[in-house]
């Protein structure tokens, strides 16, 4: 894998640092524990994995793709970090993502973009595009995304792969740098449904050095992937999901993935989720303000970038120069949206609001699962575009989220699988499982039925 990352990186970009002499140091100890006879750690002790750049790991820089954080080097790992490593998986370095996750595309990464492996002409999707196109270039066989608002579902819908974002509080976000507190959830990335289930079980379960995390016990998603039945599941297929604005090819991979499962048994029905259409714009007001919140700690006081502190500044001036310096235009833009929304005045009409709205969303799923076991729907509602297309139209870049938003704003469980490639344009397509709160091994049983 090594030799492979060296090959295709100078066209990928889908590593920030490589970790080689710790990646094979460690493997060389698992080889020797298996030599020794020793029982293994877990059943992908020694398999090596990419993690997402958003990650603490110990003795390796952590940027969240920033400027602001270049060259900072945690000094614990995150709680996901610390079981990949006792479960003895080699981890092989950090993936490139949108500055400090926001994005869709990883053009927002103040290190240059990641390109798509199918097409280098092409995004692979974000902000987890890092993850998603080493899986694809097959510089990992495994890896570890984040999904905030889809991070993990879109790219890997964009490259063919799967990625799972876990119920919220599935996954412990104690040592991920925080984007949005309420909706970020780390989990598996993989090129199968089997690959990210045996992954899953690895990174999920609670753990209480994180207060949000659930403590309860992990669904049985091996055991899901593994049965690949979707034989008598009631599968509800979102209406207001799908019509005007969505590529034909999309369209026609999704409806060809909902007849197949059709064919293989599923009970397939059409469901109206009437206040997912607002999703969008009820992320997008919770996400910047949580965001604004959680930036303020990057002050250039305690770490971080520092810029101007020449002894002739004051704090305040170090703090704006070092913020200024530090940031990038889309996190700028979102930094100035979140802070308005939240401002004495304004609360109630925009933040207040969208949280009315959140719970309404929450309801749609709610009355949704009543009914079916769970939802489906397109992931993005076209396939990869190029580089540059949406960068200077952050309206048209936020509205390709529109589907993966509602599971976030919910915190349900929600993967994408590969759904076959676009009639149009030859590119990957993905389907998206959604499932109820701690419902995640659904997400893997239908996803699993779908690679039958
Ligand atoms: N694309 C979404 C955004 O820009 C989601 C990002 C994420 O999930 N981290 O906010």
């Amino acid at each position: 894998l090594l030799d492979r990352i060296e090959a295709v990186e100078p066209a990928v970009h889908a590593f920030l640092s490589l970790d080689a002499e710790r990646a094979l140091a460690r493997a060389a100890a698992v080889d020797a524990g298996i030599a020794a006879g020793e029982p293994a750690a877990s059943p992908l002790a020694g398999v090596p994995i990419a993690v997402k750049d958003l990650l603490c790991y110990e003795g390796l820089p952590t940027t969240a793709a920033s400027r602001m954080l270049e060259g900072w080097v945690p000094p614990y790992n995150a709680t996901v970090v610390r079981r990949l490593l006792d479960a003895g998986l080699v981890i092989l370095g950090k993936t490139n993502l949108d500055e400090f996750a926001t994005g869709s595309s990883t053009e927002s990464s103040a290190y240059g973009p990641t390109r798509n492996p199918w097409d280098l002409d092409r995004v692979p999707g974000g902000s987890g595009g890092g993850s998603a196109a080493a899986l694809a270039a097959f510089e990992a066989p495994l890896a570890i995304g984040t999904d905030t608002g889809g991070s993990i579902r879109q790219p890997a819908s964009m490259t063919g792969t799967v990625g799972v974002k876990p119920t919220y509080g599935g996954v412990s976000r104690q040592g991920i740098i925080a984007m949005a507190s309420s909706l970020d959830q780390a989990g598996p990335c993989a090129r199968n449904a089997a690959d990210a289930a045996a992954l899953h079980v690895i990174i999920a379960g609670h753990d209480p050095a994180d207060s949000t995390s659930l403590d309860a016990p992990v669904p049985d998603v091996v055991a899901a992937a593994g049965a690949a039945d979707a034989t008598g599941m009631r599968i509800g297929v979102v209406s207001e999901l799908g019509g005007e604005g969505y590529a034909a090819g999309v369209e026609k991979c999704f409806t060809d993935s909902v007849e197949l499962l059709r064919g293989a048994g599923a009970e397939i029905v059409e469901v109206s989720c009437p206040h997912f259409r607002q999703a969008l714009a009820a992320y997008y007001l919770i996400m910047p303000s949580e965001l604004s919140s959680n930036l303020a700690r990057y002050d250039a006081m305690r770490y971080g970038l520092r810029v101007g502190d020449d002894g002739s500044n004051s704090a305040e001036t170090v703090m704006r120069l070092s913020r200024g310096a530090g940031f990038g235009a889309e996190l700028k833009r979102r930094i100035i949206l979140g802070t308005y929304a939240l401002s004495a005045g304004y609360y109630d009409a925009y933040y207040g609001s969208a949280q009315k709205m959140r719970t309404l969303i929450a309801r749609d799923f709610a009355a949704a699962f009543e009914r079916v076991d769970v939802l489906v729907s397109p992931v993005a509602p076209t396939t990869a575009f190029r580089l540059g297309e949406r960068v200077g139209d952050p309206l048209a870049m936020y509205r390709g989220d529109l589907c993966t938003l509602p599971a976030n704003l919910a915190g349900v469980a929600a993967g994408s699988f590969p759904a076959g490639r676009s009639s149009e344009d030859g590119l990957p397509v993905g389907f998206q499982v959604m499932a109820p709160v701690l419902g995640d091994d659904r997400v893997y049983r239908v996803g699993a039925a779908l690679e039958r």
